[in-house]
Parts: C-alpha cells; sequence; structure tokens
C-alpha cells in the first residue's frame, strides 16, 4: 500500500507565542525534523505541507532540502480539522498518514507500526499509556476517578485507508470539533486500531518543552599544584591551608573548571585564551571577577546556567566544611539558587604522584 503524508504545519503556535514550527531543534527547523523521518520511504508518495500562506517560502525551504522527494502544498484552515480536510483533498494514495508538524521526533518505528497497522486493518493511531493519575473535577475540585488503564495518550502519525477518512470528513459536514483524526474515525467510521507510540515523539506545545529541547551541555577542567607560601582559594572561598595553587591568578581551580564548562557548553573559546595568564592584569586576579565577567556574556546571549556539577579532586586539605560556602558564594555569581549546585569532594586515595587541586565541572545551560 502506497501512502501520501499530510504534515500540519498550519498552527499559528499561539500557546508559544510565536511560530513554533520556525523554531530550531539543535541546527534543524522544527519542521524540516517532523518531516524528514517520512522523506524517502519507499510507501510514501507525496509528502503535503499544509501551511499558513505567508510561511509557504519556509515549506520550500523544508522541501529545497530533501530534494527527490515530492512535496505539495496547501495553504492551512483557520482550525486543525480545517488543514486537515483541505490536506485530503490532495491524496490520491490509497493510505495517508497525518502528522503533527510539531512532533520533530517522529521515527521510522513508530511510522513502520502506523503503516503495518493500516495495511492489516484499516487503520492505526501510536499511543502510549498514561502515567499520572485521571481525576475528574468540578468547580476546582476533584470530584471523580478514573481507571487510567482504560486510557491512552495518543499521537500522530495518524494512519487510515484516505477513502475512510475522507468518508468520515464528509459525514461530518461542518461539525468539526474533533481535536485530532482517531475522535473523528470513531465516531464515524469505528474503532481504529493502537499502535506503539513514545514517549519521546512529544508534540511541542509550551516554551517550557521547548527550551527543553534546546538544553546544552558543558565540561570543563582545571588542576593546579599545591605550593607553599601560596592562598588557597577555591569556590571563590579561602581555605585554611599551609599551601595554594601555583597560577598566574588566584589559582581558583573550580571557578576555572567551571567557567570553561560555562564557556563550552555555549561555543566559546576557553579560558586561557579568554583571559591570558600573559596578561598583567590577570596576575594574583580575583577568578569571581572572570566568572562574572562570564555571567555578563551569558546575559547579553540570553543564557542561563539550569544546574552545575562540580568534582574536587585533592588528597588534602579537607574541604566538606567549605562546600556550603562555596555554593552560596557560586550561587550568587550565577544567580541561580544553591541547590542547583552540586559540589563533592573526593581523594586520590594517596595514588597522585604530587600534591595537586584537580577539578571537573560540568553544566547544562538553556
Ligand atoms: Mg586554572
Amino acid at each position: 500500500m502506497q501512502f501520501d503524508v499530510i504534515i500540519l504545519a498550519g498552527g499559528s503556535g499561539q500557546r508559544m507565542g510565536s511560530d513554533k514550527l520556525l523554531l530550531g531543534v539543535g541546527e534543524d527547523l522544527m519542521l524540516s525534523r517532523a518531516v524528514q523521518p517520512f522523506v524517502g520511504r519507499k510507501d510514501v508518495n507525496n509528502i503535503i505541507l499544509v501551511l499558513r500562506k505567508d510561511i509557504f517560502d519556509i515549506g520550500n525551504a523544508v522541501a529545497q532540502r530533501f530534494s527527490g522527494q515530492s512535496f505539495l502544498f496547501v495553504e492551512g484552515g483557520g482550525t486543525r480539522s480545517l488543514s486537515v480536510r483541505n490536506g485530503l483533498k490532495k491524496v490520491t494514495a490509497e493510505g495517508v498518514l497525518i502528522h503533527d508538524g510539531a512532533r520533530p521526533f517522529v521515527t521510522a518505528a513508530i511510522i513502520d507500526e502506523v503503516v503495518s497497522s493500516v495495511i492489516q486493518y484499516g487503520s492505526g493511531v501510536p499511543a502510549i499509556p498514561i502515567t499520572d493519575s485521571i481525576r475528574a473535577i468540578q468547580d476546582g475540585a476533584i470530584c471523580g476517578t478514573a481507571d487510567r488503564e482504560g486510557f491512552v495518550s495518543v499521537q500522530t502519525p495518524q494512519g487510515f485507508v484516505a477513502q475512510d477518512i475522507k468518508r468520515a470528513f464528509d459525514l461530518c459536514g461542518n461539525e468539526l470539533q474533533h481535536t485530532d483524526e482517531s475522535a473523528l474515525y470513531v465516531q464515524y467510521i469505528g474503532n481504529p486500531k493502537v499502535t506503539k507510540g513514545a514517549d519521546k515523539n512529544i508534540k511541542i506545545t509550551t516554551l517550557g518543552n521547548y527550551i527543553g529541547l534546546n538544553a546544552k551541555v558543558g565540561i570543563g577542567y582545571d588542576i593546579h599544584k599545591l605550593v607553599p607560601f601560596r592562598p588557597l582559594v577555591l569556590g571563590g572561598i579561602q581555605i585554611d591551608y599551609d599551601k595554594g595553587c601555583l597560577a598566574h591568578s588566584d589559582g581558583d581551580a573550580v571557578i576555572h573548571a567551571l567557567i570553561d564548562a560555562l564557556l563550552s557548553a555555549i561555543g566559546e573559546l576557553d579560558i586561557g585564551t579568554r583571559f591570558a595568564d600573559t596578561d598583567p592584569k590577570n596576575r594574583d586576579i580575583d577568578s569571581t571577577l572572570l566568572l562574572s565577567d562570564v555571567m555578563d556574556l551569558y546575559k547579553q546571549s540570553n543564557f542561563k546556567p539550569s544546574n552545575v556539577s562540580i568534582i574536587i579532586i585533592a588528597d588534602k586539605p579537607k574541604l566538606a566544611d567549605y562546600i556550603p560556602l562555596m555554593k552560596i558564594k557560586l550561587s550568587n555569581i550565577l544567580g541561580i539558587s544553591g541547590s542547583l549546585i552540586g559540589i563533592s569532594a573526593k581523594t586520590t586515595e594517596g595514588t597522585a604522584a604530587e600534591e595537586t587541586i584537580e577539578v571537573f565541572a560540568i553544566t547544562v545551560v538553556t
């Protein structure tokens, strides 16, 4: 059986406050990521992009990216149902797959199952179990329960024999109030078969789950030799010890590793390039000033660390008592709460050849 694919990209993205399909997922447009898994399949004929007229050029750009695949463009209606109806008018294949342009992580496995189900049963709707409890509410209070075993959360692509879903739309007339095609199918044709969906196949509806997609990770590392007659400063805190880090700056290895993690996450060059140790103005400089400088860069670029995690490796001195102070200090400079800053201290069990302070830092940035 051959399929045409309707991709719904006609929405206004009101919940996002912008056109979400034009937002990036990594280096791609969300719409490209939603289209890509259907491109080049032997069982797919046309990909029908249902778009608002003012973003037809975006549709063209997506189509050009996948040369060799046949695309058709259709203007969206005011609602999902009207958009699907417009798309269905262009369907000539025996089967149709209807997919949300805001589900950029659909996989070949999900599509394969829907396709098989349409071939075998005439329909296929991917779904996942509901893990939260379901409750009925009235006037802001819970008034009843429902057994979640009897419910699933439905996703797309939803697959049908084209003439069946066209018939459902015809029978429905102008009473188009369903939120997806499976509901319409239930009402006019029969009970569509459920196939295996995936947690990963989420629909991007809010800025919150969009931000999750765009999280960046950075890793940083530093090591300094401990020598006599130097103050020891870690995480911006003076540590009581008879040795300190050998360094051009104050030798704060915790902040240096953290700075490298932060710079790395957003693709900037490392601490040594940004704050040259040949520059006299950096001699014995308080490293918290360097971290503040990096946070200014973050502010300008609208980045923010979501959390940071740090490991300090040193046989001596004992650092446990200083960690809460480091967290307060870093919390103030990073502008995030202390609960988002994890710091642990480890020893080398005496295996290190020299007395050093070694630090690993990792951060997630949005
Ligand atoms: Mg350093």
